[in-house]
């Protein structure tokens, strides 16, 4: 069932605290914690404690909690003491989404000039 945590996946076990992470920040409904592989001095990623598929389906099912995902990636931002930030969320394989458990990246720490859009 949509929401279900899913017993397959790794953010749902980190979740419940069965994989260990860096955690930052932890609402009843929204988890950040540092991203394992980072690609930039700050990469943190921030995730929903229910399972979907990726952003616009949690967005579509819960928009409460997806609001509250985006207003957690700007604390995340703020305690880390970054004013410029990007926000990505990959959606589907094709796009680089290798965990098809909504999250958002939260990037920053170094000069992000160049940029696709
Ligand atoms: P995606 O490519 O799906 O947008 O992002 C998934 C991210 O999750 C990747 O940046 C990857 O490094 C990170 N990741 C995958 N497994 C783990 C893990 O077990 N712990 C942490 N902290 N990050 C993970
Ligand atoms: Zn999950």
């Amino acid at each position: 069932m949509a929401g279900e945590p899913q017993s397959d996946c790794v953010f749902c076990k980190i979740v419940a605290g069965e994989i260990p992470a860096t955690v930052l920040r932890r609402t009843e409904r929204v988890l950040a914690f540092r991203d394992i592989a980072p690609k930039a001095p700050v990469h943190v990623l921030v995730i929903p404690h229910v399972h979907y598929p990726n952003a616009a389906a949690l967005g579509a099912a819960e928009p409460e909690v997806a609001g509250e995902l985006l207003a957690e990636a700007g604390a995340v931002a703020r305690d880390e003491g970054i004013e410029d930030y990007r926000l990505i969320f990959n959606t589907g394989a094709g796009a680089g989404q290798t965990v098809f458990h909504a999250h958002v990246h939260v990037l920053g720490g170094m000069p992000m000039n160049e940029s696709m859009v």
